[in-house]
């Protein structure tokens, strides 16, 4: 019995990587909630930088000769109970809904491009990581920013199935959008993501690929959650 409890005490670190639009935030959401586990979104802090540097009208070139300008971002992730979500805070402002918006997402792959806001970023990652018992997203965070995580997820989903779900999602919010500017959108993300010279997104070695292209949420969780427990009984 006390070596079952201790078992469960023991937290991995999960990293979910994977193409634009795959659901990843949706499937880190529900892996933190059923360990109890910190979900940290790391696209969102991408965003946040390029929503920062478009309404301070401050171009790439000035953050590469000066990457102290970065320094003036805060970003902070705070549990809000009533959503049972972590949501995202810059310099004390909330901007969960900001840094979804179009102008935003068609910004974000130019600017995590850039090596000093990329290191300026993944520090901070690094250090969310440190206590284990993080659910991390993004493109690098299985190859650089916790190599180490002891469950490793790449997720992937056929292109127009994604469009097809980024474009209800946003008509849900009352966004006007085009879905073929968001399939565009989608696809310009995913060829500059995995062309970039700086942390290409690629799957890591040891990840475990998830095509969610003909699964429903429900599906997805439970398969990756079985992967997780599975991990956290063998420590
Ligand atoms: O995950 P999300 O689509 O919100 O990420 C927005 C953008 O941030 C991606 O298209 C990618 O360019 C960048 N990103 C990254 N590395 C990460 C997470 C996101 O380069 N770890």
């Amino acid at each position: 019995m006390l070596t079952v409890t201790s078992k469960l005490r023991k937290k991995i670190n999960i990293a979910i990587d994977g193409h634009s639009s795959c659901g990843k935030g949706t499937l880190a959401k529900y892996l933190a909630k059923a360990l109890g586990y910190v979900f940290i979104d790391s696209g969102a802090m991408y965003r946040a930088v390029t929503l920062y540097l478009l309404r301070n009208k401050i171009d790439l070139d000035e953050v590469k000769k000066d990457p102290e300008i970065l320094k003036s971002i805060k970003i902070e992730f705070r549990f809000n109970p009533e959503k049972d979500y972590f949501e995202i805070f810059m310099n004390n402002v909330l901007i969960e809904q900001e840094i979804r918006e179009m102008e935003v997402a068609n910004w974000v792959s130019e600017v995590s491009a850039v090596k000093e806001v990329r290191d300026f970023l993944v520090q901070q990652q690094k250090a969310f990581a440190i206590n284990k018992g993080v659910v991390m997203d993004g493109r690098d965070i299985g190859t650089k920013v916790i190599p180490d995580a002891e469950l490793k997820i790449f997720m992937t989903a056929d292109p127009g199935i994604r469009a097809r779900r980024r474009f209800d999602e946003l008509v849900r919010k009352k966004k006007m959008v085009d879905y073929d500017e968001v399939l565009e959108n989608i696809r310009k993300r995913d060829d500059l993501d995995s062309s970039r010279v700086e942390s290409p997104l690629v799957k890591a070695d040891d990840a475990i690929i998830l095509d969610n292209t003909n699964m429903s949420i429900q599906e997805q969780g439970q398969v990756a959650l079985a992967w997780a427990k599975g991990v956290i009984a063998i420590l």
